[in-house]
């Protein structure tokens, strides 16, 4: 029988994990189970869940309705193909979604992953366009600072400094980019902002096809968040010069920021919505992307159809993980409990602002974060939290929370205690 330590040491000579080098790789733990809010470890070392496993575990692991609803749909059928045929997990999924998500929004395309999603979008917006005889306009804006995924043309549009273009820059499309929106939730309007905007639309509106953004937080490329308004205000902009808008909300949907959507902090609607992470409570793989009936309809003007099709399209497993998700989450009074949320990460987390190794400590909805000075090392910075009995993932300068839902106002102390340790050994 293999023990932990052989089962480790294939996993270093076999696989590759998230962003790692194959020659150097560093620690990997061993999962043995999880359950609420605990990850356990093959030696038996239990960790408090400070990450949602990427953001999307947020009712928590092994929940009784979660598994319940995944184990019904196994005994129906497990997956059909979406080309003729459908199925009523589906139908309920695309149901619901439309149903909270803004009105104008009312098409739904299923894909396996969050950048798939982003790429379906893009594809959306070009194809649109293509219909409305305007087919040069094929290209798209972003902010710096903004992740939308791994693939090709979700890298395209990624930050392109902190991002992958310098690896790929012959093989990326070319997309433009503008400043990030300026940081702060509640600091005021900055029209030079909107202007910048204004002059890349007036120079090169003919080749643009959209504008991509995540909207209210900028997550995997700074955690930074920014004045709703700024997305109203790019409406604007986007219906003035025939540019499609488009929201990634693969991080922020399903209560992260307090509210069920960032875009329920504007008073817009975006043509295109990208969602993924919690879209199944983290259960499954699976991704949306939303568009109204001017998108949809126009793509399928004169015959056209839209060409994508993945095998795994709208998966009945994960479709279903996905509607018990729903309704666990249809359970919660989200902004009263992602509030809550957010007082005990301020309270947990502001002791660190006086330790001089940090920059800014910052809470908004489910999202904690403490910058620091200087990036940290993620080898050795990695087995400190672990050693704390926490699961937290810093990158680069930031070291953050993005706990389940779930998670009680002690583990919150718990974890801040962790973060408040570990940064103070940093060094200054
Ligand atoms: C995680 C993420 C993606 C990519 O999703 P994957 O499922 O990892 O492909 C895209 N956009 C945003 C905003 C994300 O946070």
């Amino acid at each position: 029988m293999k023990t932990s330590d052989d089962y480790l040491a294939l996993d270093k000579q076999l696989l590759w994990h998230p962003y790692t080098s194959m020659s150097h790789p560093s620690p990997h733990y061993l999962v043995e189970s999880a359950a609420g809010c605990s990850i356990t470890l093959s030696d038996g070392r239990t960790l408090i869940d400070g990450m949602s496993s990427w953001w999307s575990v947020v009712h928590g692991y092994n929940h009784p309705d979660m598994n319940q609803a995944i184990q019904t749909q196994l005994t129906q059928f497990s997956h059909v193909m979406f080309g003729g045929f459908t199925h009523k997990p589906a139908i309920e999924l695309a149901e619901k979604l439309i149903a909270m998500t803004p009105n104008m929004l009312q098409r739904v395309f299923f894909s396996d992953s969050g950048s798939v999603s982003v790429e379906v979008a893009l594809k959306m917006a070009i194809q649109y366009w293509n219909t409305q005889g305007k087919p040069t306009k094929q290209f798209f804006v972003s902010p710096k600072s903004g992740y939308h995924g791994d693939t090709f043309a979700a890298m395209s549009v990624c930050d392109p400094d902190n991002g992958m273009h310098s690896l790929f820059s012959h093989a990326l499309i070319q997309q433009l980019f503008v400043s990030p929106p300026p940081a702060g939730f509640n600091e005021p309007i900055n029209t030079d902002y909107l202007d910048e905007i204004r002059t890349v639309f007036e120079q090169h509106h003919d080749s643009i096809a959209g504008f991509i953004i995540e909207p209210v937080v900028q997550n995997a490329g700074g955690m930074r968040f920014y004045n709703p308004e700024y997305l109203n205000q790019l409406r604007v902009l986007c219906d003035e010069f025939d540019v499609l808008l488009i929201f990634d909300e693969i991080a922020t949907g399903f209560g992260r920021t307090g509210k069920p959507f960032a875009t329920d902090h504007t008073t817009i609607c975006p043509d295109i919505l990208c969602l993924g992470k919690a879209l199944t409570g983290g259960y499954m793989t699976l991704a949306a992307t939303l568009t109204n009936d001017k998108v949809a309809l126009g793509i399928s003007h004169d015959g056209g159809v839209f060409m994508h099709g993945p095998t795994f399209m709208g998966n009945p497993l994960a479709c279903a993980a996905a509607n018990a998700s729903l309704t666990l989450l249809d359970g919660y009074d989200i902004p009263e409990k992602i509030t809550q949320l957010e007082t005990w990460m301020k309270n947990a987390l502001m002791p660190c602002q006086q330790l001089e190794q940090v920059k800014d400590v910052r809470c908004l909805g489910g999202i904690g974060v403490v910058e620091l000075k200087k990036p940290v090392d993620l080898q050795t910075i990695q087995p400190k939290f672990v050693d704390l009995g926490v699961w937290v993932r810093p990158f680069g300068k930031l070291i953050y929370l993005m706990p389940p839902y779930i998670i009680s106002q002690e583990h919150i102390q718990l974890l801040g205690k962790a973060i408040y340790q570990v940064v103070s050994e940093e060094a200054i």
